[in-house]
């Protein structure tokens, strides 16, 4: 029992019905830049997209909206 063999991030597709993939459209409110990503929203509603920073740098200040 090595708990080493447990750290592997490559959690594969799964298909269970708690990860709705989503496209979202984020915009910078900095300087208006727009970005396109495929999002999964989890089971409390948080939309996880992978997303950091724009290209100004700016890491927090963004208008989110779920596309359908
Ligand atoms: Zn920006």
């Amino acid at each position: 029992m090595r708990p080493e063999t447990m750290s592997g991030q490559g959690v594969s597709e799964d298909m269970g019905a708690s990860n709705q993939r989503i496209k979202v459209h984020i915009r910078c409110r900095r300087c208006g830049e727009t970005f396109i990503l495929r999002g999964v929203r989890d089971a409390k509603g948080h939309i996880e997209t992978g997303f950091k920073r724009c290209l100004c740098d700016n890491e927090d200040d963004f208008d989110i909206e779920p596309l359908h």
